[in-house]
């Protein structure tokens, strides 16, 4: 390893090895921070990815990491009335989220970068406004280098030293996950989600299954201990409580999900940020991997420009945020207008949404949405069919009538 890096990213979770290996990749020495000792540990993620999005990204997954593979979803609106999205062939994988975030490394190694595991970054070295490297916890070891990325989730320690507006916590839901065996009565090729302000408030609740009765269990709120709303969804939920009452919870952790869309300027002098750390991540449904990994590849690219053309100015380094809003912007934006519609709705608004999506038959054109991820543009061409009007103007007027009196 070179003694001054080109490139140090903090966090060696999806988006730092992302940004890391990309940026090794056309050239540049580059080295990941990562504070535990393993990388991919502890694990709080569902690992629900989307299968086109990650083929988009080039990534392909390890057989091994693959828990299983999903068809569709069915939702559970607040009085009970399901409504069914199946797909003919597979859309998303449930990974191993451990041995996901260790494949990635395996790909950033092999191009050339070089981890520091158990070293915690403690703050950044500033000279004159401008990010020069990072402090080590500990033995306050100081690593110079000319760009860091600061990769190192939903926290915002570091860049508020930049000046940077970081997370606030309004920003934030609390999200719980329990891994269960003993499952009973789940289809084992959908996701199940769960709506209502008793379920989840703010949020949704849901019941991935992976293989042989196994499944994650989860919610995040907005409001209120998610604990307590776990353990009332696992043992009190009309539907959930039946097909989750001989299981038993194996792990459990509890992590926030950044919710309220991208951090207005994800750049500084000599500084980038990336993933939950950038909010990267989707207002609808809390998924953050792969608009964090889109995002973390733009990253690494800018940031080996900028060492090729020895410039770290944030001038210099604004390409970032132009390039990422091209790809992800509009996304992210039309998906928090959904999210805030979501959330004013009355749980009898949503009970009527969802009847009215079923009879309509808006699963039928959902079904045929090719990017599950792109929430946004894909409403553009579904908008053509007269159902989807119907829902839409049902959901707008639902929303237009109910903000602010629930
Ligand atoms: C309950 C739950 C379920 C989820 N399910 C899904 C899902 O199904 N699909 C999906 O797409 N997204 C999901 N997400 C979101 C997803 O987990 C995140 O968007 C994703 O992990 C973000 O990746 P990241 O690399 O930005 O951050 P992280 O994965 O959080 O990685 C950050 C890394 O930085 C390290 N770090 C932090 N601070 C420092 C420091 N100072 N020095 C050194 N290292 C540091 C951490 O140890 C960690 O390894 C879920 C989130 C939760 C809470």
């Amino acid at each position: 390893m070179k003694k001054k890096p080109d490139i140090v990213a903090v966090g060696g979770g999806p988006c730092g090895s992302f940004s890391a290996m990309t940026a090794a990749k056309l050239g540049a020495e580059v080295v990941v921070c990562e504070e535990h000792e393993e990388i991919g540990a502890p694990n709080h993620c569902s690992g629900h990815l989307n299968i086109a999005s990650l083929q988009r990204l080039g990534l392909h997954i390890p057989r091994g990491a693959i828990e299983n593979e999903i068809r569709g979803a069915v939702f559970h609106s607040p009085s009970g009335k399901e409504f069914v999205l199946r797909c003919r062939a597979p859309v998303t994988y449930v990974v191993d989220r451990e041995l996901f975030d260790k494949h990635l490394a395996d790909l950033a190694i092999k191009s050339g970068v070089h981890y520091l595991l158990k070293s915690r970054v403690k703050s950044l070295l500033l000279d004159s406004g401008s990010v020069k490297g990072v402090a080590l916890e500990g033995s306050g070891e100081r690593l110079e280098t000319n760009v860091v990325i600061d990769a190192q989730g939903c926290s915002s320690t570091l860049l508020k030293k930049t000046g940077l507006k970081g997370l606030k916590s309004s920003m934030i839901v609390r999200g719980i996950q329990a891994e269960v065996d003993g499952v009973e009565g789940i289809d084992e090729e959908m996701v199940e989600m769960y709506l209502g302000r008793k379920v989840a408030p703010g949020f949704f609740a849901w019941i991935i299954p992976t293989k042989n009765a196994q499944a994650k269990v989860g919610l995040a709120t907005m409001t209120g201990d998610p604990r307590k709303y776990l353990q009332k969804f696992m043992e009190k939920h009309p539907v959930a409580s039946e097909k989750l009452k001989k299981s038993r919870v194996t792990s459990l952790s509890l992590h926030p999900i950044p919710l309220r869309g991208p951090l207005p300027k994800t750049y500084s002098n000599g500084f980038l940020v990336v993933g939950d750390a950038a909010s990267q991540v989707k207002p609808t449904t809390g998924g953050g991997v792969i608009f964090g990994l889109t995002c973390s590849r733009v990253a690494g690219e800018v940031a080996y420009e900028a060492v090729k053309n020895r410039d770290f100015s944030e001038t210099f380094l604004s390409r970032y945020q132009s390039r990422w809003k091209r790809l992800v912007g509009f996304d992210l934006s039309a998906m928090l207008r959904l999210r805030r519609m979501l959330n004013s709705l009355s749980d009898a608004r949503t009970d009527g949404l969802l009847d009215l999506a079923g009879r309509l038959g808006i699963d039928r054109v959902l079904e045929k949405v090719g990017d599950l991820d792109f929430q946004g543009r894909s409403l553009i061409p579904i908008i053509r069919y007269p159902g989807t009007l119907v829902v839409l103007l049902y959901f707008m007027f639902s929303w237009l009538t109910s903000s602010g009196k629930n």
